[in-house]
């Protein structure tokens, strides 16, 4: 970690008052006075600010389960930042690792830890993510294998990598009602609900995925990433456990 973030971890200083603090050399590494605010720190170094030594604040990670009509920012937008319905200490430190449309729900990560988020996010990390998708219309029989291969959407040059469909509603089958003289019986279709695991993040990828075989997205939900599943009602936060985090390392 650089030297100044390590400071404003340990500190309430502000970004200009640490970088004022290392240049005119307060702050000392194993009892050396460092001037740079970018020199890499290590767990075993001994760093001292003015003569005290510094404790970093411990990392901090929760999962939300996000309401539509509210969106992944540090800021308010078109919709109020989910940051906004989580009520801890010192949120602007924090960042969401895995964003959401604004109309879509579910499970975000959010943390202050930036070398986790990362590596959760980076793509060779190959992390799965499942979402439930309320589809506008029955699913074509190709889909399932379409999705394995690969899809293009529109504007890239890349199909997008293997994506596991997995068709969650059925057709409900209804025995013949004498009183409305059927002979037949019918069947009445349930919204069309599917959960589809893919491991990238391109922009709205699943709504553009199911777009490019002709099926509309009416409703996104996320319910798991990686090993993760969200388990606390919408609009609800929990810090992880030690064990929940080391799962993404
Ligand atoms: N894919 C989308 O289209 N939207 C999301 O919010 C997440 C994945």
């Amino acid at each position: 970690m650089r030297l100044d973030k390590f400071v404003m971890r340990s500190t309430r200083l502000t970004k200009q008052q640490v970088t004022t603090c290392i240049e005119s050399g307060e702050v000392t590494v194993n009892q050396q006075a460092i001037t740079d605010v970018r020199y890499q720190v290590h767990e075993n170094n001994l760093i001292d600010y003015l003569g005290e030594q510094l404790i970093p604040r411990a990392f901090r990670y929760l999962m939300f389960n996000k309401p539509a009509n509210t969106i992944c920012s540090n800021v308010d937008g078109d919709y109020p930042s989910i940051l906004n319905q989580i009520n801890i200490e010192d949120k602007q430190e924090l960042h969401i690792a895995g964003r959401l449309d604004a109309d879509t729900t579910g499970l975000v990560l959010i943390t202050d830890d930036g070398r986790w988020s990362f590596n959760i996010m980076r793509p060779e990390q190959n992390c799965e993510k499942t979402y439930r998708v309320t589809l506008s219309k029955p699913l074509a029989n190709d889909v399932v294998e379409r999705f394995e291969q690969g899809v293009l959407l529109s504007g890239e040059a890349k199909p997008t990598l293997p994506a596991k469909l997995k068709k969650i509603s059925v057709e409900q089958a209804f025995a013949p009602d004498p009183s409305q003289n059927q002979q037949d019986g019918y069947k009445t279709q349930m919204p069309q609900q599917v959960l589809l695991t893919i491991t990238e993040g391109r922009y709205h990828q699943v709504k553009r995925m199911f777009f490019s075989v002709g099926n509309r997205v009416n409703a996104l939900h996320r319910e798991q990433i990686g090993l993760l599943k969200l388990d606390i009602p919408l609009g609800h936060w929990r810090y992880l456990t030690q064990c929940e985090v080391n799962s993404f390392i």
